[in-house]
């Protein structure tokens, strides 16, 4: 018998303006900090994935480099 995997992938939702490190829903879309923890956020200017990697050059997920 065999087994059929009809698992389907869940649809990932895209985490648009979440912050990284308290999961707060960012109020200001694009805001450099979170209001909530006051850290500061770095995005991808491509697709605004939030860099919670300091030493990281360049997007996790679209590769674009990233400004300081
Ligand atoms: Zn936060
Ligand atoms: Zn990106």
């Amino acid at each position: 018998m065999k087994e059929k995997s009809m698992k389907k992938k869940p649809a990932k939702k895209e985490v648009e303006c979440r912050c990284p490190y308290c999961e707060e829903d960012l109020i200001l879309v694009g805001a450099p900090f979170c209001s909530a923890c006051k850290m500061v956020i770095v995005r991808c200017t491509m697709c605004l994935t939030a860099i919670t990697d300091k030493d990281a050059k360049t997007c996790s997920r679209c590769g674009e480099p990233l400004q300081q």
